[in-house]
């Protein structure tokens, strides 16, 4: 690690500070210069989260932070390509993946609250695979980076590009945010990023196999997620 990404410890009131100049500094600016300045601001304190859905961030921010670190949260209901994507990442590039799980397996998880949680109550199986875990894995960690983009859904129209996680008392980088799905698929194409196979398979977001299914015409890129159980994020977001 270069004495470069050695970051000292801050307060939340100094974080808190930093992340409302930032978000005023950096609505307009480039997404490598977002990142550029999370890393160099917060060293190994700071960490892309990645849903392997795609690797646009990791691979961005691996371009200005090599060895930045990468956070996956394994669920345990992922699909195969999934989990297969982020094994990709890790083989091919200037990244450290480092894969949270939650407390229980899932077989621990259907002794306790009987099986499908996530039919019955996805509320709470999302809080304790996913809101959980990622509670305890960012705890090291002062400022992290999610691939949330305005496009998405209505429920991520207002992301800011730096903003301030007053729940988990982080900076949160939203690098991408006023990225359009046209930006991502040229950035793709032009840079041969990796993504989940499953995105040319009908799905447009992915997440957990029993909660995801493909898109229709004209939906939404979130419609395929928890659809029809009135539910549209997970908690980490929220
Ligand atoms: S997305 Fe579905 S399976 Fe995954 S943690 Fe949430 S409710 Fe459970």
């Amino acid at each position: 690690m270069s004495t470069a990404h050695i970051a000292e410890q801050r307060s939340p009131e100094e974080l808190r500070s930093l992340a409302e100049q930032a978000g005023r500094d950096f609505e307009e600016a480039d997404a490598l210069d977002v990142l550029r300045w999370a890393a160099g601001t917060f060293g190994h304190r700071f960490c892309v989260t990645s849903s392997m859905e795609d690797a646009v961030v990791a691979h961005l921010a691996s371009r200005v932070f090599p060895g930045v670190r990468v956070v996956f949260l394994d669920t345990g209901y992922h699909f195969p390509e999934t989990i297969g994507t982020r094994d990709a990442v890790e083989a091919v590039m200037d990244v450290e993946v480092i894969t949270l799980t939650p407390r229980q397996s899932v077989e621990q998880q259907d002794a306790q609250y009987g099986p499908r949680l996530h039919d019955r109550d996805p509320d709470l199986c999302c809080a304790l695979r996913k809101v959980q875990p990622l509670e305890e894995g960012l705890r090291g960690y002062d400022a992290w980076a999610t691939g949330l983009r305005r496009d998405e859904s209505p429920t991520r129209a207002h992301t800011p590009v730096v903003g301030w996680d007053e729940k988990r008392q982080k900076v949160k980088v939203s690098p991408i945010a006023r990225w359009t799905q046209q930006d991502v698929d040229r950035y793709i194409a032009e840079r041969g990023v990796l993504t989940n196979p499953l995105l040319t398979d009908g799905y447009a977001s992915i997440g957990c196999a029993p909660c995801t299914r493909r898109v229709l015409a004209g939906e939404d890129a979130r419609a395929g997620r928890w659809a029809g159980r009135g539910k549209t994020e997970c908690g980490l977001h929220g």
